[in-house]
């Protein structure tokens, strides 16, 4: 009994208050006590019959309001007053009987009771402890930096975080139970909407795609590049959408300052290579170049004789050799700029690629630029300097996107092949073409069309790196219209290579 006791009289939850646990006893006395009262005052009327029935509410209200204690106290405070009631008459067989059955009822609903409670202290924990919960579910949703709108699936918006108040500017009042489209720019909301119902007509349901880029609208009209990511939830057969809004305007923001200065990066590197030619050249043609002037010099004199000395020959052979050794300083000098501290080794082309292409296409997609890679795995491996060949692909991209800045057609592809023991890489675009004013001095240094913004010496730097890894470069017209560059390096003989070329040809 007193294990059943434990278990039964196990407080489960919080513990009630003082006033709370006695209340029930008080029940217990007072209601026993109205039963023995009411039972006095009917007694000319029932005479011995029907004692215990008088305290049935008593045992009732204490084990639903106390459980199982108070409940067996009213059965016991019960059973002493049906007894000293019935202890008035002489003793009747019928009455006692009804005193056993009304105590066994009475543990029976005091138990009953107990277990009643305890379901009850149960639920109200339960649901505290839902209710905790979706207080901390909400304060987390509140604090996510992206702005999150659940709609049902016919698009209404059912709830609005905190943060979409602020990205969108409209108040939840005013948008939920509106379309979550007023949300987006009109031509976003048309497709949108023809998305949704093909998915619809597909089986799909009005879902619009996992993720997105899309432009949102504010309420005052103006704009701005979003990111949305849906998660689908069901809820008692209804389906709900989750959409977490992400603001791109600062990383866009932060791409396009990316690219002004990967730009700048390339004029300052222009730059500098000219300076170091320019002083070098200087310097290193100030002999050879005197040196001809006074051959010269020396010859006319030679020559203004009148017997015209034959020592006139010599002296301006000597000048023309000078004048090729100036020529072979030139030279020299531009395969320092472009190969000088070379660190050439044997590298993946299509790595290299890959990378030069990461930075150069910062803001193309934005663009409006479909770029297109086609690298061939049979020439990956090529022996060159990677960040000077790195530096060619930037240049030709950057002059590819530049071009294209205002064809209604905007494709750039990148593709890589054999050219015989050479790699080939070939840069392709749908711009504006070469300028016949420039297409014959295109590697030339300060060529360019590009008034006021151009040096002119980026091709003629990547014409002397491809020059010094023993390669060259050209173009051609692109037969969709634009230009394709293509140049070629030396390739790196591996087994591996080897391998898949042969792969390749088979
Ligand atoms: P810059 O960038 O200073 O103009 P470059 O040597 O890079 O110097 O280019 C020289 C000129 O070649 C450019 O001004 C442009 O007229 C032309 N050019 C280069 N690339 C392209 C291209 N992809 N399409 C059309 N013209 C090009």
């Amino acid at each position: 009994m007193e294990r059943l006791w434990e278990v039964l009289d196990r407080p489960v939850g919080r513990r009630p208050a003082v006033a709370a646990r006695v209340t029930p006893y008080v029940y217990a006395v007072l209601l026993v006590t109205l039963g023995v009262v009411c039972r006095l005052t009917l007694e000319p009327l029932l005479g011995d019959r029907v004692v215990f029935l008088f305290f049935v509410p008593a045992l009732l209200i204490a084990a639903a309001t106390g459980g199982l204690a108070p409940g067996l106290t009213a059965t016991a405070l019960s059973v002493g007053a049906g007894l000293m009631l019935l202890s008035r008459y002489r003793t009747v067989v019928g009455n006692e009987i009804d005193g056993v059955v009304f105590t066994c009822l009475g543990v029976v609903i005091a138990v009953g009771g107990q277990r009643l409670r305890a379901a009850q202290s149960h639920a109200a924990e339960m649901s505290r402890h839902v209710l905790d919960r979706q207080a901390h579910l909400a304060s987390i949703l509140d604090t996510v930096p992206d702005a999150m709108v659940v709609t049902d699936e016919e698009g209404f918006v059912q709830s609005f975080s905190p943060v979409a108040e602020t990205l969108f500017q409209w108040s939840k009042a005013e948008v939920v139970g509106q379309n979550f489209l007023i949300l987006m720019t009109p031509s976003d909301r048309e497709a949108l909407e023809s998305d949704m119902e093909r998915r619809a007509a597909a089986g799909e349901g009005r879902t619009i795609g996992i993720r997105r880029i899309l432009t949102g609208q504010r309420k005052d009209g103006s704009t701005f590049p979003l990111d949305l990511f849906v998660g689908v939830t069901n809820s008692n057969g209804h389906r709900f959408f989750t959409g977490f809004v992400r603001d791109l305007t600062e990383r866009h923001t932060a791409e396009a300052r990316l690219q002004e200065l990967q730009a700048e990066l390339l004029h300052v590197s222009r730059l500098s290579a000219m300076g170091e030619m320019a002083s070098s050249l200087a310097h290193e043609l100030n002999q050879p170049l005197s040196a001809i002037s006074n051959y010269l010099r020396g010859g006319r004199r030679l020559l203004e004789t009148e017997n015209r000395d034959s020592r006139a020959l010599p002296a301006i052979e000597k000048a023309a050799d000078q004048a090729l050794r100036a020529g072979d300083i030139i030279r020299h000098m531009r395969n320092f700029i472009a190969g000088g501290e070379s660190d050439r080794g044997e590298t993946s082309l299509n790595g290299l690629l890959e990378e030069a292409s990461e930075l150069g296409l910062v803001g193309a997609h934005e663009r409006g630029i479909d770029t297109r890679f086609d690298l061939s795995p049979a020439v990956d491996a090529v022996e060159v300097d990677r960040v000077q060949v790195q530096q060619v692909v930037l240049n030709l991209l950057r002059n590819a996107i530049e071009a294209m800045k205002d064809s209604p057609r905007r494709e750039l592809s990148v593709t890589t092949s054999a050219a015989g023991d050479m790699a080939m890489v070939s840069v392709s675009d749908t711009g504006h073409g070469i300028s016949p004013e420039v297409a014959d001095k295109l590697f030339q240094p300060f060529v360019s069309t590009k008034s006021g913004q151009g040096m002119g010496v980026g091709l003629s730097i990547c014409r002397g790196i491809i020059e010094a890894h023993g390669g060259r470069i050209w173009t051609e017209p692109n037969p969709p219209g634009g230009t394709i560059f293509r140049f070629t390096l030396p390739r790196a003989t591996r087994e591996a290579d080897v391998a898949a070329q042969r792969k390749e040809v088979a």
